[in-house]
């Protein structure tokens, strides 16, 4: 069925629900069921997209509530006070976002709660404006100059909640709604494919904010009445249990959820002094026990028993695959690493370390465990600031960068430990890799026009053939978690290939992965030095680094002891020694 017909047939039953139940005070239910599910929907977007938390949601109902409240009592039409309400609730959710970004861990979550509480006493206190307990009074919502009654005034919320599914399950579709989803299982990996995660977290928590604000808004009209206690924090509460119950990061989820939202209160009535209590236990249960929620669990079943899509790949992308050509400039020092020094407290992890890299070579980076590889690559990658020392990239100082300016800049990585979008397919994973290459817009992804649809089919096509490039094509449409290590490493490379770098930086790129493996990610290596890129490789298979580099880099406890081709190194005394007495040394020696 096509999905406009299912909406069609929704808005049918919506619509038909006043001569079902020609009742007031069904009416007046379904009304306080269509905004709650809206401010559900809102929530589902943060928290089942961004895997951000809000506990404090009903600061976003209250301040849509009294900004339409305020501006219709001061004569500004009802769709105008709407529009302002939103406005409201996005620079709200925007502050509350960057504000709850300055803090980490469990604190942000704090923040959202501090946030709603204060928006609660605000409402309570300041009687001049809201009318505290006693409340403000509304005259009836008015649309172009007609009145709308009980029954039109449910209509109205129909439509919006149509609209606003609609639009929402659009960006769910859409690249922007695969950022969120990125961002929510690897920040790291999603900045180093160029996402600047900050501003879409905010960009997230506003839209949520936005659509939790037109539920309070609409919410203000159902009894032409708001008082303050009507946004206190146990509704935050509850608005969290019917996303997660639900099944965040779910498209019906927010349905099942807001018909318990609807239903607990009731049940918990006769206790209703420890209500709060209940509520509490009640989300913290459905975090343990539903993680998915009702919605994801069905899903999983369903997912279990569905044959996945699989995808023939033809000769003609066969043969794309092999022309993916974006060359680093022929130059003389592309990057240029000066004394660079990274300490964590005490310890030194990293030790004045300096090296150029010239064109499109490829360069090794070796040394025992805990020489400091890793952490290099963090350097060279923005993901850590140096405490001291350089990075210069084509003449450029890029010390202080970002990973998302990293790689803006030209620069990615794969991860030692996997950093895939791990709810993302395959080819969604590669796709984002395209982040810095998508022209199209917010309001292209939120309405899906043609030319929205025109870039998603380009981008998969070229996603297909990097997939097909690192010879896991078939796997394409696959869920990402689901493959083996050395599979995700491939989907990792393809993914930093996606980001069309000049630089590309592998952390241990056949960590983990099967002999059979260890010879596809060997193969794909040397493709890619045909393309002509840079490369940085750390490895531990010296095999694949002997094979494949140019030169080697070799540090042993944070210093670089050693440098030059690999017949050099092979036979550096200094080298020798840092590898003696662990199991490197014969793979050193023996397996080249
Ligand atoms: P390698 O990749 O060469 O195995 P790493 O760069 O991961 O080594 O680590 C080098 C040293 O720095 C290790 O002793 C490690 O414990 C330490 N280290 C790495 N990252 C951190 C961190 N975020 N905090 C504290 N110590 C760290
Ligand atoms: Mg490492």
């Amino acid at each position: 069925m096509k999905k406009w017909m299912i909406y069609a047939a929704i808005g049918l039953a919506l619509y038909a629900v006043p001569w079902i139940f020609p009742n007031s005070y069904y009416i007046h239910m379904a009304q306080g069921f269509l905004y709650t599910y809206i401010v559900v929907v809102g929530l589902n977007f943060l928290v089942g997209l961004s895997g951000q938390l809000s506990l404090g949601h009903a600061g976003f109902l209250a301040i849509g509530g009294y900004t339409i409240a305020l501006l219709t009592n001061a004569g500004v039409p009802f769709l105008g006070g709407l529009i302002a309400a939103m406005v409201a609730c996005a620079i709200a959710g925007a502050v509350v976002a960057m504000l709850s970004l300055r803090a980490k861990g469990p604190y942000l979550a704090m923040v959202t709660i501090a946030f709603g509480l204060l928006v609660e006493i605000i409402a309570n206190r300041w009687v001049d404006v809201t009318g505290g307990p006693a409340g403000l009074y509304l005259s009836d919502p008015n649309l172009f100059g007609f009145k709308m009654g009980v029954v039109e005034y449910y209509w109205f919320i129909a439509l919006v909640t149509i609209l606003v599914t609609v639009l929402t399950d659009n960006l769910f579709t859409s690249r922007i709604g695969r950022v969120f989803r990125a961002i929510g299982n690897s920040e790291v990996a999603s900045a180093t494919v160029g996402v600047n995660v900050r501003n879409w977290k905010v960009l997230a928590f506003a839209i949520s904010a936005v659509i939790a604000g037109i539920g309070g808004a609409l919410f203000a009209f159902q009894n032409a009445y708001i008082n303050s206690d009507s946004f206190t924090w146990d509704r935050s509460i509850l608005f969290l249990i019917g996303v997660i119950v639900g099944g965040s990061g779910t498209r019906l989820g927010p349905v099942i959820g807001t018909v318990i939202i609807f239903l607990l209160p009731q049940w918990v009535q006769s206790l209703y002094d420890y209500h709060s209590l209940i509520f509490g236990a009640i989300l913290l249960l459905s975090l343990i026990l539903l993680p998915d929620g009702i919605v994801g669990g069905f899903n999983r079943l369903r997912h279990k028993n569905k044959n996945v899509k699989q995808v023939t790949i033809d000769n003609e992308l066969q043969k794309a695959s092999n022309q993916v050509t974006w060359a680093a400039e022929r130059s003389q020092t592309v990057l240029n690493v000066q004394k660079a020094v990274m300490d964590f407290g005490g310890y030194r992890a990293v030790d004045e370390v300096d090296f150029q890299l010239n064109g499109p070579e490829v360069r090794g980076l070796i040394g025992p465990n805990g020489s400091g590889k890793s952490t290099t690559v963090n350097l060279l990658t923005g993901v850590y600031l140096p405490t001291s020392g350089n990075i210069l990239w084509k003449d450029r100082d890029v010390t202080s960068f970002s990973p998302h300016q990293m790689a803006t800049a030209g620069i990615t990585r794969t991860f030692q430990n996997l950093q895939l979008f791990q709810e993302l397919t395959v080819v969604q994973n590669v796709m984002v890799g395209f982040h810095l290459h998508y022209r199209t817009g917010f309001v292209a992804n939120l309405l899906h026009t043609r030319g929205f649809h025109q870039e998603e089919q380009r981008f998969e096509t070229e996603a297909l053939r990097l997939l097909s490039f690192v010879g896991l094509a078939e796997k394409a449409y696959e869920q990402a978690g689901n493959l083996s290590y050395g599979e995700q490493r491939l989907v990792e490379i393809a993914r930093a290939m996606a980001v069309k770098p000049q630089l590309l930086i592998l952390d241990e790129p056949a960590a983990g992965a099967s002999q059979y493996e260890v010879e596809k990610i060997m193969k794909v290596i040397r493709n890619l030095k045909e393309i002509g890129i840079s490369i940085i490789l750390v490895e531990h298979h010296m095999e694949i680094v002997m094979n494949v580099c140019d030169n080697i880099t070799v540090l042993d406890f944070g210093k670089k002891i050693a440098e030059g081709d690999p017949a050099h190194i092979q036979n550096h005394p200094h080298v020798i020694e840092a590898y003696l007495g662990g199991e490197e040394v014969t793979k050193l020696v023996v397996g080249k």
